[in-house]
């Protein structure tokens, strides 16, 4: 995915969704910046123009379309009248609904579209997060174009190349690609399900905490960081969240708004041949509450409602870091007090339970040694100022996350998203776990403080219905 380059410059992408189609540029990061979307329609009546994308490709194609019971009566057998009227026929693949009454991206799910696809020139993916997660991959996996009709701005998900599924437990984001071109029709958008609507844009809000993250990660860990791909995203997503009790209102413009910026957010992680610049501490949080979900018998919340709640949680952390003195960070101490490997090991596999396997490469991914950490202890109390200039342009306080959540009617609390105060708690603490990426959550345990910070953080999140 990654290409080398050795170009001199910074690439600084387009800013607007139309210029970016099939950009490419080589960076002076070492990658190529690259986009293979070839177009969007986003506006009233876009539907239509399904059939020119289809013609794009040929005549006569042979061609399968993804839905569900409820986007096949929003805007499938529309699409379907459309291409038959064009001379196409499409062999429908409808998704069942599993726990909580709505498909899942699941292996077997994923074998039941590749099956649907099998043997056709196109696919199209009716529907949002899961439709088109699973379309998207089983299109890849077929080496298939695949175009993406949007029914709700619920996540970036239409335009990234990266896809959602669970895979022995874990949820995974598997690389795959971009679709030829995303239809978002603005008639049926304004009409999408209101907690849709929030579910995209409280995902859209997680930009500052999930950038800053990939900034951390890139200062203290040189870990691979750009500073391309977080441009096409961070000022659409300032414009939305102005516009958060307008898209509340499902006002028309407002709307057309958020879907451009979650489809620019998409593209970003294209860019960047990674999730991190949308996918931080506070995903891990929504993805640990995901994978406890199958072993506590509930279905997993929407994405961007859990997404949002953890956002005002890793903000607060964030703030409360942002205290410190730095003069305070005693590296020596620090060290004094780590647990030994074995014993980590051991409480990872109590933590964990069955998971365990699959957690401990990714715990010890990001472990460093005690002289690596001192190393990263000193960099961090010397170069204080210097670390928060970086963070501090683009982080968002968390008092604000909240009132842009409650603004669009997006969950702020723990009781809004069926989780107790608990999973809260306990996801604070094990949610950096499940994954190698560094964190603001890692930032906080590599000073010692995470569980000493708990309580404070909690507080000022204010996200449980008692006190920390
Ligand atoms: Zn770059
Ligand atoms: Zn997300």
């Amino acid at each position: 995915m990654s290409q080398v380059s050795d170009a001199e410059q910074t690439v600084r992408p387009p800013r607007q969704l139309h210029e970016l189609f099939g950009f490419r540029q080589a960076c002076a990061c070492g990658r190529v910046h690259q986009v293979d979307l070839q177009g969007a329609v986003v506006g009233p009546g876009a539907i239509e123009q399904v059939v020119d994308w289809v013609a794009s490709l040929g005549r006569g194609l042979s061609l399968a379309m993804v839905v569900d019971a409820r986007t096949w009566q929003v805007a499938g057998q529309r699409v379907q009248a459309l291409l038959e009227a064009d001379g196409h026929s499409a062999r429908i693949c409808t998704l069942a609904d599993g726990a909580g009454g709505r498909p899942h991206a699941d292996e077997k799910t994923l074998g039941v579209v590749r099956q649907a696809l099998t043997g056709c020139d196109l696919a199209l993916a009716v529907g949002s997060g899961t439709i088109n997660d699973l379309t998207k991959l089983a299109s890849f996996q077929l080496q298939l174009p695949y175009l993406a009709v949007a029914t709700a701005p619920s996540m970036n998900g239409y335009t990234s190349a990266i896809a959602a599924i669970m895979r022995d437990g874990i949820k995974r984001t598997v690389s795959c690609h971009q679709p030829l071109a995303v239809i978002a029709d603005m008639d049926l958008l304004v009409k999408a399900p209101r907690h849709l609507i929030a579910s995209g844009l409280a995902d859209l809000e997680s930009k500052p905490t999930s950038t800053a993250d990939f900034r951390l990660a890139g200062l203290l860990r040189g870990d691979y960081y750009c500073p391309a791909p977080e441009e096409v995203v961070l000022s659409a997503e300032a414009r939305v969240a102005e516009a958060a009790s307008a898209i509340g209102r499902a006002d028309p413009e407002a709307i057309a708004l958020l879907t451009e910026a979650l489809l620019l957010s998409g593209i970003s992680m294209r860019l960047a041949g990674t999730s991190s610049p949308a996918s931080g501490g506070e995903h891990l949080i929504s993805h640990h509450w995901d994978m406890l979900a199958p072993y506590e018998g509930r279905v997993e919340g929407w994405h961007g409602h859990q997404v949002g709640v953890a956002t005002i949680v890793t903000s607060s952390l964030y703030e409360s870091l942002r205290e410190l003195d730095p003069s305070s960070i005693d590296p020596d101490a620090i060290i004094a007090g780590r647990k030994p490997k074995e014993q980590l090991r051991r409480e990872l596999r109590l933590r964990h339970g069955p998971l365990a396997d699959l957690v401990e490469p990714e715990f010890f991914a990001k472990h460093l040694d005690d002289e690596a950490l001192r190393a990263e202890l000193e960099q961090i109390r010397d170069g204080w100022d210097a670390l928060w200039q970086k963070l501090d342009t683009v982080l968002r306080p968390a008092a604000r996350v909240r009132e842009i959540l409650k603004a669009v009617g997006a969950p702020t609390r723990m009781s809004e998203l069926q989780l107790s105060d608990e999973h809260l708690r306990r996801s604070f603490l094990e949610a950096r776990e499940i994954r190698g990426r560094f964190t603001v959550l890692d930032l906080a345990a590599d000073l010692g403080l995470l569980e000493r910070l708990a309580p404070e953080v909690l507080a000022r999140a204010a996200c449980m219905s008692e006190g920390a």
